[in-house]
């Protein structure tokens, strides 16, 4: 569905050319190919610095790669005309870290999912409001309360959710996820993850799940690309790459995780139960 083949990008942030004054540019991914499959999970690990965010936001179509090419149900991204991107924006939504800069602090909740719904869909005032409820109390939010509220008045946790059902508003056949829990308590982070899985087996939505947390990864994700210094050394099923890896990179990665994967199912997190709360 989303493919990534010999990705490469650049960055001009190297020692200064005495004679242009240009900055040299460095290589931070180095020609990466992945794909991406309906209802998949498809996780990218790698030390900070490793080029994930890098490689995320070229999927996304946020920023140009300077090689290889991004195919979109077999469409180069750089071939597709207007249209053709209006609908990878709408097909293909983001979520970060950070859910209190993903939303604006100055509307309410209901306002911010709203937004999609009213400018891309073109629902009227009424329509849209309704299916923001209805949005916010797919993912645990109690809509009829949380979209009066400003983003201020919600915990982390339940900002992420409101971010998620935002991201979902387009009906998006990918999300691409970057460090969607890393800001959340460690309790908050397996009930969010449980939230993501559900939502995949009830929608077919799948994630680029970039993450430097291979416990998380490991219980949340089918697939794992392994990343160093710009470049894939690994990837593979998550079972064989973490049980069986054949490069000497992942070995130092895992031998360097503590194991302590969250298992929401075992965690004994109940998906209907009190999760607003969190
Ligand atoms: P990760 O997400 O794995 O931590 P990034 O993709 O954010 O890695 O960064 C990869 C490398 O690219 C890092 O060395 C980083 O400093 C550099 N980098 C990232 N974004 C920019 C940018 N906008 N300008 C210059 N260098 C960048
Ligand atoms: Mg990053």
């Amino acid at each position: 569905m989303l493919a990534v083949t010999d990705v490469a990008k650049s960055y001009r942030t190297g020692p200064r050319s005495r004679l242009s004054g240009l900055r040299a540019p460095r290589t931070v991914l180095h020609g990466a190919t992945f794909e991406l499959g309906r209802a998949e999970t498809l996780a990218i690990v790698g030390e900070s610095g490793s080029g994930k965010s890098t490689l995320g936001r070229i999927a996304l179509g946020d920023l140009a790669a300077d090689g290889g090419q991004v195919l979109y149900h077999g469409n180069t991204l750089a071939s597709l005309d207007r249209v053709g991107r209006l609908a990878y924006r709408r097909n293909v939504q983001a979520i970060f870290q950070d859910a209190s800069a993903a939303l604006n602090p100055r509307r309410t909740v209901g306002e911010s999912v709203e937004t999609p719904l009213r400018h891309t869909l073109r629902m009227d005032r009424l329509a849209a409001r309704r299916r923001a409820e209805e949005l916010l109390d797919s993912v645990g939010l109690d809509g009829a309360e949380m979209s009066r509220r400003f983003p201020f008045e919600l915990s982390g946790g339940q900002r992420q959710r409101a971010v998620i059902a935002r991201a979902l508003a387009l009906d998006p056949e990918v999300i691409v996820a970057d460090e969607p829990v890393s800001a959340l308590d460690a309790a908050v982070r397996g009930v969010i993850l449980s939230l993501l899985a559900d939502l995949q087996s009830r929608l077919g939505v799948s994630y680029l799940f970039i993450s430097h947390d291979l416990g998380l990864v490991r219980s949340f994700a089918h697939r794992v690309v392994v990343m160093h210094h710009g470049r894939i050394v690994e990837q593979g099923p998550v079972e064989r790459v973490f049980d069986d890896p054949k490069e000497d990179y992942t070995r130092r990665l895992l031998a360097a995780t503590p194991r302590m994967a969250i298992d929401p199912a075992e965690a004994g997190l109940d998906r209907t139960q009190g999760i607003a709360q969190l």
